[in-house]
């Protein structure tokens, strides 16, 4: 695993932060704006600043990140939920160490 980046706000909170759910290599946390009733951030321990390397994932491990997306959807008893990843400033990507949103806990409408 590549050295955690001490710049990286999410490296930090990887290694020291409040997890509402972890595995090996990933860890969940509450977003701190939530947007919904339920808004979870989903984030690998290794650091690629965006979904565009995600490809830097050995495929075994980018498989369990998936899965451990849905498991922690599934964990607080979502059924029905949005998966948001914001790549690049002009998406809306503010921080830049690759991580999933899990919206969910109330309709989430049709619009993207
Ligand atoms: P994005 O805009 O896609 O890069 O998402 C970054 C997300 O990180 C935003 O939804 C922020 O609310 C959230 N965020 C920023 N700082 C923290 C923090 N210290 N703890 C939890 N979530 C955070
Ligand atoms: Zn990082």
């Amino acid at each position: 695993m590549p050295e955690p980046r001490e710049d990286c706000l999410f490296c930090k909170l990887v290694a020291g932060g409040d997890h509402v759910r972890d595995a090996e290599g990933f860890v969940a946390i509450a977003d701190i704006n939530p947007q919904a009733p339920v808004h979870l951030l989903v984030l690998p321990e290794r650091h690629v600043d965006t979904f565009r390397d995600v490809a830097e994932f050995p495929p075994e491990e980018a498989q369990r990140m998936l899965a451990f997306v849905a498991d922690t959807a599934a964990a607080p008893g979502l059924t029905d939920y949005r998966v948001v990843v914001n790549v690049g400033p002009e998406a809306g990507q503010t921080v830049f160490h690759l991580h999933w949103h899990i919206l969910g806990g109330r309709p989430m409408g049709e619009t993207l």
